[in-house]
């Protein structure tokens, strides 16, 4: 494991482009349930039956009942190590695109929390920009326009919950205001797809971490770094469909992997 972990940094530091692909165990370690772990369960609903545009037409209360408790959960929670590893990368070089399935907006956190930390500045104070995170399957801290196309980036209370609160409403439409999230049965945004296929096709690797790499499209992307002559890196506890196309498997949580191979020795 240390002599694959050595490679893996090795080639991290080596390539000139880099792409990360985040699922939800990544999350697993600041304690956001997979939808997959038994924890994941609100009220004995399977997600299946809630996340759906069906479900939000028929129920739009008990939908946003759930997001509620769901954005609640992640709240109390902070970014790990995994998401802190990641988030210095970003900051601190060129090339690095980050791609991720989570919607709990970790992430972002993560980089916010390093940059008041005041990483990513160049010695003359600028702020460098830094690498893009492609939001997959968006954010539920963020909501939209059921119908048209106005979003609200704060995302206001959601109501539900039998307390009477009215549901949010569209600002410009006064349509039902929605999570910003991609539900089963909808298409992932265009624009951000094509940004993320074409991120991995350039890349020279990818990290593929904390996804089981059963939901497409995103289970796909890593093998378009693969199919361009990239290498691939996997860090799972668990074997998945993509090990057998890994050059590197590290089997561990993403929390204690992602720092080794991520960030430089001191
Ligand atoms: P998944 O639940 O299908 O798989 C999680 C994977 O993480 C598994 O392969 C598991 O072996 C691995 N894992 C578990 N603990 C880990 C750890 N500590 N470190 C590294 N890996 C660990 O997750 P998915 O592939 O992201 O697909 C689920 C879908 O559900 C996604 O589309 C996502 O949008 C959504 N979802 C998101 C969140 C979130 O935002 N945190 C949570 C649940 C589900
Ligand atoms: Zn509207």
């Amino acid at each position: 494991m240390l002599k694959e972990l050595e490679r893996a940094r090795n080639l991290v530091r080596s390539s000139g482009r880099v792409v990360i692909l985040t699922g939800a165990g990544v999350s697993a370690d600041s304690g956001v349930p997979t939808f997959r772990s038994s924890e994941g369960l609100w009220k004995q609903f399977r997600p299946e039956e809630l996340a759906t545009p069906d479900a939000f037409a028929r129920d739009p209360e008990t939908v946003w009942e759930w997001y509620a408790w769901r954005r609640r959960l992640v709240l109390e929670c902070s970014p790990n190590e995994g998401h802190r590893a990641i988030a210095r990368l970003l900051l601190s070089r060129d090339g690095v695109t980050l791609i991720t399935q989570n919607v709990d907006g970790l992430h972002g956190r993560a980089l916010r929390e390093l940059q008041s930390e005041g990483v990513g500045r160049d010695p003359d104070g600028t702020v460098r920009e830094p690498g893009a995170t492609l939001e997959l399957h968006g954010n539920l801290l963020r909501s939209r326009c059921s119908v048209c196309s106005e979003s609200d980036e704060d995302g206001p209370e959601p109501g539900g919950g039998g307390n009477d609160t009215p549901l949010p409403r569209c600002p410009s439409c006064d349509a039902l205001m929605r999570p910003a999230v991609v539900w089963f049965g909808e298409s992932l945004d265009p624009g951000v797809l094509d940004r993320a296929m074409h991120a991995a096709q350039d890349a020279d690797i990818c990290i593929s971490a904390g996804t089981s790499a059963v939901v497409h499209p995103a289970a796909g992307i890593p093998l378009l770094t693969r199919e361009s002559g990239g290498s691939l890196i996997e860090v799972n506890p668990e074997v998945t469909p993509l090990s057998p196309f890994a050059d590197i498997h590290l089997r561990g949580a993403g929390a204690e992997i992602l720092p080794r191979i991520l960030e430089p020795p001191d």
